[in-house]
């Protein structure tokens, strides 16, 4: 894995590697080849006795709401504290003694990077890795630790990566036996480094300056969406610690796609369907008033449903058992972009011509909503876009040169929500008609 010039972790393929050992080993572990098995397949497989299907959320034992009460899991969470406090107890169980999840590094001159994969072994080391890294991440080397080093390992990761690893451990003995347990995170979508680059460069931090990043800093008394960053490293030539909330910062509006992956317009997993558990932010209603943040939880397998119950029968986890469509609800922009929306970039795809993954979603084209059709294209457009001109900025050294040259496109991308005249008139002639009629 090699980091691209834009900030995103691309494959490459060892030249000298046989060609016939490529296509046995690589196509049938690589979460979009053509030869892997798809989610639902892998989930049958791994839940299908015990769980009924949903065609959003895949298989489930039973879905929650909630957050953890016990300890500072909540406080030191990006979320409810759910997913650092589900590896905690599998290891405190004795079920697992070392856990893969995502930790901050300290980036140096050979390597900038500001987080990676890592094994936890003790409890404090595993409580220092919560919170959420929208930032490239790779595993290569935590899966050759596994290999080399015996142990029980639960893996904590996004869906196309668990998908990576459940193809992985069919073809590998060694990771079939030592991984006991997948903990999936809902996926919006994977950012390159200049995510964080961005938001740092606004705080007078420049590219290649930040020591530490925080992408979800809780806000007391607002909204757990409206949360904050917190960003340490040199301004000026002095270590400086800045926070601002996300929404005073320019590109925190992840509608836009800016330096998504363009695998994750190609993405029909929203929920991680190969992990044991998933958790999420429970963006509904009548838990986003509650800035310290709130988890959807989806469970597939039997022991970690009982370490929940057990976790709410003694006071530790404070969750109510919600309907599975109440979670596909909490990700409705999510599954929008990898269902209707998908369809559609499917048909642009093979209508140019070109190779798409194949996919649990057919191609399509909705002949009736072309706004949302030309929305579709132009999220293709402003990903792309994005990587391009946060690179020209950076090599002219001007973060306003990022704005100008995507505001003209975020303009025409706006307009594609605006209503039209002649609907603008059809809503307040309804509205009079309504308000003649006394209604
Ligand atoms: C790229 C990305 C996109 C996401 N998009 C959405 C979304 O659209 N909707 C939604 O509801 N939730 C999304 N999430 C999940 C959300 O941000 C929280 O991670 C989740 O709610 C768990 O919060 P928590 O407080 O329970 O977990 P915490 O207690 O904070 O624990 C998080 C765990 O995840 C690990 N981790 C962090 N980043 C990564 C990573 N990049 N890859 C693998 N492991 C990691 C940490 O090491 C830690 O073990 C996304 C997460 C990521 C990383
Ligand atoms: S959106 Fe899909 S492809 Fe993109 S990072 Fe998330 S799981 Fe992977």
């Amino acid at each position: 894995m090699q980091m691209d010039e834009y900030g995103k972790f691309t494959a490459t393929i060892n030249p000298l590697a046989e060609q016939s050992s490529f296509e046995l080993s690589v196509e049938a572990v690589c979460p979009f080849s053509s030869r892997a098995q798809n989610e639902d397949q892998i989930g049958q497989e791994l839940f299908g006795k015990d769980c009924p299907y949903h065609n959003k959320i895949g298989y489930y034992q039973a879905t929650y709401a909630g957050f953890v009460s016990e300890g500072n899991f909540r406080d030191r969470g990006s979320s409810g504290g759910m997913g650092t406090w589900i590896v905690t107890n599998l290891m405190l169980e004795g079920l697992v003694d070392r856990v893969i999840h995502v930790q901050p590094r300290h980036p140096c001159e050979d390597d900038s990077r500001l987080f990676h994969y890592q094994i936890s072994t003790t409890i404090e080391q595993v409580k220092q890795g919560a919170k959420s890294r929208y930032y490239p991440i790779e595993m290569s080397e935590v899966i050759r630790q596994v290999r080399e080093q015996p142990g029980r390992y639960v893996i904590v990761g996004i869906p196309c990566f668990l998908k990576a690893v459940r193809l992985l451990m069919r073809q590998d003995a060694i990771l079939a036996e030592r991984i006991k347990f997948c903990v999936g995170l809902v996926c919006g979508h994977l950012k390159s480094r200049r995510f964080a680059d961005m938001f740092a460069w606004q705080c007078g931090i420049e590219p290649g300056n930040i020591v530490e990043f925080d992408f979800r800093k809780k806000i007391p008394g607002r909204n757990a969406n409206k949360y904050g960053i917190e960003v340490v490293g040199l301004r000026d030539g002095q270590m400086v610690t800045d926070t601002s909330p996300v929404d005073k910062l320019y590109g925190k509006d992840w509608g836009l796609g800016f330096f998504k992956y363009k695998a994750c317009d190609y993405c029909d997993d929203v929920v991680a369907e190969a992990a044991d558990v998933s958790v999420g932010d429970a963006w509904l209603p009548q838990y986003i008033q509650d800035s310290q943040g709130t988890n959807v939880v989806i469970v597939r397998h039997s022991k970690i449903r009982e370490l929940l119950e057990q976790g709410i029968a003694m006071g530790k986890l404070k969750l109510d058992q919600i309907d599975a469509d109440e979670v596909v609800r909490s990700q409705e922009s999510g599954f929008r972009h990898r269902r209707e929306g998908l369809a559609y970039r499917l048909h642009l795809t093979a209508h140019q011509g070109e190779w798409h993954p194949p996919k649990r979603i057919q191609a399509r084209v909705n002949l009736f909503k072309p706004l949302f059709n030309k929305q579709q294209v132009m999220r293709v457009v402003l990903a792309k876009q994005s990587h391009i001109a946060f690179k020209q900025a950076v090599d002219v050294g001007d973060f306003h040169l990022f704005i100008k040259k995507m505001e003209p496109l975020i303009k025409q991308y706006r307009m594609l929500y605006k209503p039209s005249r002649w609907m603008q008139i059809a809503q307040r002639l309804k509205q009079l008609v309504k308000q003649m009629l006394g209604r």
